[in-house]
């Protein structure tokens, strides 16, 4: 027959469950019914540099003033006193205790990341006792840490254009269905400009694809430069082409956005000597304008409604800017 637990001599029952408690690789501490330290484990002496002879007999907050009133001092008295386990999430409480993971992380006080579980003892004849099992969890944390920035910089790769490193398309049209939402939400105007360079075909033909993609990555440069507002969006469209967002902005104040754009691209003084309009390189702008309600009014006709005017812009003569007659599929109600 098989020797138990209960079978075993105390002596050597004793001696198996403190060399137990030396070698597992959690911090173990167990406070009695008054939080007083009854036990503090070689992994807690390890990382704390505190021996168990200055822990045990001392109470809780005594030997950690910063826990009074936290979170992890509640759990230990609702253990105490009322049975209750508790799992302390690790995002809300980082590192409830001063242990270490080295002695450098000790010296530049960078604290061990902890899960921490707190479990109510109780056996006959004996007041409930609180075990707290602390966990090293810094590696996962770390890891959680790199792959939350991966999926940032992966994120921002996803919503750039390639070339010029403004906002793409995908981005454009994300911001911009949220954009509309909120103009009807809060009934505000929202302007959009579309823009597109002039002669670009020519410009390639005559100095190359290379330079004619630095002539795009100069004119995405400056055509960003010239919004200012947090909510405002330039993004490259496709191609040649670009695209403005202007929430809560009326046709006035997007056609000043695009007179600066115009002049702006001109001021680049961009030599295009196949241009049949300007020594330079130049731009064609298109505004559109709605005041657009649950009723009325989509992204959609916005865009459509812009780009007219850019065919418009383009047809009289380019390098400059047209707005579409119509301010808004709601304006004859107004
Ligand atoms: P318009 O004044 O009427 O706009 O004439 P355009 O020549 O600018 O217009 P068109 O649509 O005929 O030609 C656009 C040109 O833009 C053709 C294409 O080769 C060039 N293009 C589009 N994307 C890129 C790019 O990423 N890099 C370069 N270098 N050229 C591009
Ligand atoms: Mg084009
Ligand atoms: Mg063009």
């Amino acid at each position: 027959m098989t020797q138990t637990a209960q079978d075993m001599d105390a002596e050597v029952w004793f001696d198996l469950s403190r060399n137990v408690l030396k070698a597992v690789n959690v911090g173990v501490i167990v406070l009695d019914d008054q939080q007083t330290f009854a036990i503090w484990n070689q992994w807690m002496e390890r990382h704390s540099s505190v021996p168990a002879k200055d822990a045990i007999g001392k109470r809780l907050t005594a030997l950690f003033p910063e826990l009074e009133n936290s979170r992890l001092h509640g759990a230990v008295q609702n253990a105490i006193e009322s049975r209750l386990p508790a799992l302390l999430s690790q995002t809300l409480n980082k590192a409830p205790f001063p242990l270490y993971v080295t002695p450098k992380d000790a010296r530049e006080g960078h604290r061990m990341q902890q899960a921490i579980q707190v479990i109510p003892i109780s056996a006959p004849g004996m007041p409930t006792h609180c075990l707290i099992q602390i966990t090293d969890v810094s590696l996962a944390v770390n890891r959680e840490a790199i792959l939350r920035q991966q999926a940032i910089e992966l994120r921002s790769k996803m919503h750039s254009d390639g070339l010029t490193g403004i906002p793409n398309r995908r981005r454009f049209d994300e911001h911009a269905e949220e954009s509309y939402r909120l103009a009807i939400r809060n009934s505000q105007q929202i302007s959009l400009i579309m823009i597109d360079i002039d002669f670009f075909k020519q410009y390639n033909d005559q100095y190359g694809h290379l330079q004619g993609d630095q002539c795009l990555i100069e004119v995405a440069t400056a055509l960003s430069r010239v919004v200012k507002r947090p909510m405002d969006l330039v993004a490259r469209y496709g191609g040649e082409e670009f695209v403005v967002v202007l929430p809560d902005t009326d046709r006035e104040g997007a056609v000043k956005i695009a007179a600066d754009m115009r002049a702006g691209i001109e001021q680049l003084g961009i030599e295009h000597a196949q241009s049949a309009i300007s020594n330079h390189a130049t731009i064609s702008i298109g505004i559109a304008t709605h005041m657009p309600t649950k009723e009325s009014g989509n992204l959609h006709e916005l865009v459509s409604q812009a780009d007219e005017a850019l065919y418009e812009a383009k047809r009289s003569g380019r390098n400059r800017f047209i707005c579409h007659p119509d301010l808004s599929p709601a304006s004859e109600q107004n």
